[in-house]
């Protein structure tokens, strides 16, 4: 069994930029919001050198998340920085910044996967900075499913899929809420069969005509598409035993200046280096998965395959 990536040609460089926020999703863990750290410009500059310098020859992408990257007072500088060596770059955000920040911004980026939190998120501003940014760029627009807020959940998908029918650059993902350190409910058996329902994506169907590799990599399970909601609620999620390219196929800073193959590991194995001494050591070899759930949606991005 392979889990392949469409482009291999990518190497995605995930960042935790900063660990503060202005919403407090009850979902999310305080570590998120209420941390005080935040990466160096110069720092993640000197990463992104060496991991060119590795593979020259691939396409690099950096993928900022928080907290909420988009705080970070000194993003622009770093975009800019970014762009002109180029990074492909984009925010996973809650996409809270005013729509003139967003009119300057996107210039730099390569698109945006923008997260509908129910209980903060104004459906017209997010669908006003998608109207932002340029048609060629790619947005996922990830709303959580709030087991808690349901019904306003389904109605954010519905009311910005249909504000944004004729934008071929977008489309609404169902994104579920994980146990990752807030307050967890589960979703009752109804709500389980509902997400899973193999004709959810065809409820936000249209035509789309964008390079979707600017920000993400299309995944396939043994050459069928494989899409991560659906693979979170049925197991299939679970790699545990399988070889894994995630320090291959892309990297995480972590805010505490650390490199790590991906998002779910800080054992020996896990651990590349760190940004803030200069230390990277990025490997050759993938590494045999100990973990029982890939857990985000960068992790799930790094090949996989079962050992023969
Ligand atoms: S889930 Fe995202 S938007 Fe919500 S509090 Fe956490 S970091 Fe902020
Ligand atoms: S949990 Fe980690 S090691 Fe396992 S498949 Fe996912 S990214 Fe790879």
């Amino acid at each position: 069994m392979k889990l392949t990536i469409e482009n291999d040609n990518i190497f995605i460089t995930d960042i935790v930029l900063n660990t503060i926020c202005n919403y407090r999703c009850s979902y999310c863990s305080p570590s998120l919001w209420a941390g005080k750290t935040r990466l160096d410009n110069n720092d993640i500059l000197w990463c992104i050198d060496e991991v060119k310098k590795k593979y020259p020859y691939k396409q690099l992408t950096a993928r900022f998340t928080g907290g909420e990257p988009t705080l970070n007072p000194k993003i622009s500088n770093l975009l800019k920085e970014l762009y002109n060596r180029n990074v492909h770059t984009h925010f996973i955000t809650n996409g809270s910044r005013t729509l003139r920040w967003w009119k300057e911004n996107q210039k730099y980026l390569s698109g945006m996967i923008v997260s509908v939190h129910t209980t903060y998120a104004e459906p017209d501003h997010i669908v006003d900075i998608c109207k932002v940014f340029d048609q060629h760029k790619p947005i996922v627009i990830s709303v959580l499913i709030d087991p808690t807020e349901w019904n306003k959940s389904l109605d954010n998908c519905y009311y910005i899929h249909d504000k944004l029918k004729n934008n071929t650059n977008s489309y609404v993902m169902r994104v579920l809420v994980e146990d990752k350190g807030g307050i967890y409910t589960p979703y009752t058996e109804e709500q389980k069969q509902f997400l899973s329902h193999k004709k959810w994506n065809k409820l936000f169907d249209k035509k789309i005509n964008v390079d979707w590799s600017l920000i993400t990599n299309l995944l396939y399970l043994n050459n069928e598409y494989y899409d991560p909601a659906e693979a979170k609620l049925t197991g299939k999620d679970n790699f545990f035993g399988w070889k894994c390219y995630a320090g291959i196929d892309g990297c995480r800073i972590r805010e505490d200046n650390s490199i790590t193959r991906s998002a779910c590991g800080l054992d020996s194995e896990w651990v590349l280096g760190n940004i803030k001494k200069r230390i990277i050591n990025l490997p050759d070899d993938p590494v045999i998965c100990n973990k029982h759930a890939c857990i985000c949606l960068t992790d799930m991005q790094m090949s996989k395959e079962t050992i023969n």
